[in-house]
């Protein structure tokens, strides 16, 4: 649970909730625009390619009710934390320890979202079904690279 006292000037950016509705957040900064992750990882998690956009930790207020529900691999201490709704079983959030961001995935926030799809990253992970034609975003066989994945940053024309 992540929680924060706004002032009156601060505006909500963003909306969005699980299936069920039992977890829902609000974003109250700028979002990172959305990359699309082949990694083996997020392709169980969420069932294929995962979409994710971001915010800063302190800019994202959650309500779950005792729902949302984060899993780390047991084995991999430093790794990710990735939280879902206990109820619905929605994929919601990915959490980096060492990063002062949220992941959060984008089929969760309400429309419009005002983001664009940037990248696809970790490609080389995707598995034989998946098609990563010329589609014009920018490919990653691996992680995306510093600039692209720890800044949360407007869209241009947001
Ligand atoms: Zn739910
Ligand atoms: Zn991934």
């Amino acid at each position: 649970m992540i929680s924060k006292t706004y002032g009156p000037g601060e505006q909500v950016r963003a909306r969005g909730r699980c299936l069920c509705g039992a977890v829902s957040y609000e974003v109250r900064g700028p979002l990172r625009p959305i990359l699309i992750c082949h990694c083996a990882d997020c392709r169980r998690w969420h069932g294929y390619a995962c979409a994710t956009t971001a915010a800063y930790d302190k800019d994202v207020v959650i309500s779950d009710s005792g729902l949302l529900t984060w899993y780390k691999k047991p084995s991999r201490e430093k790794l990710p934390s990735r939280g879902f709704c206990a109820q619905c079983g929605s994929s919601l959030f990915w959490k980096a320890p060492e990063r002062d961001t949220i992941s959060i995935a984008a089929g969760t926030l309400k429309p419009p979202s005002g983001l664009r799809v940037v990248a696809r990253i970790f490609t080389a992970d995707a598995s034989d079904y998946e098609v990563i034609g010329d589609d014009g975003l920018a490919h990653f066989e691996h992680g995306a690279p510093p600039e692209i994945a720890a800044l949360p940053l407007e869209p241009p024309g947001a």
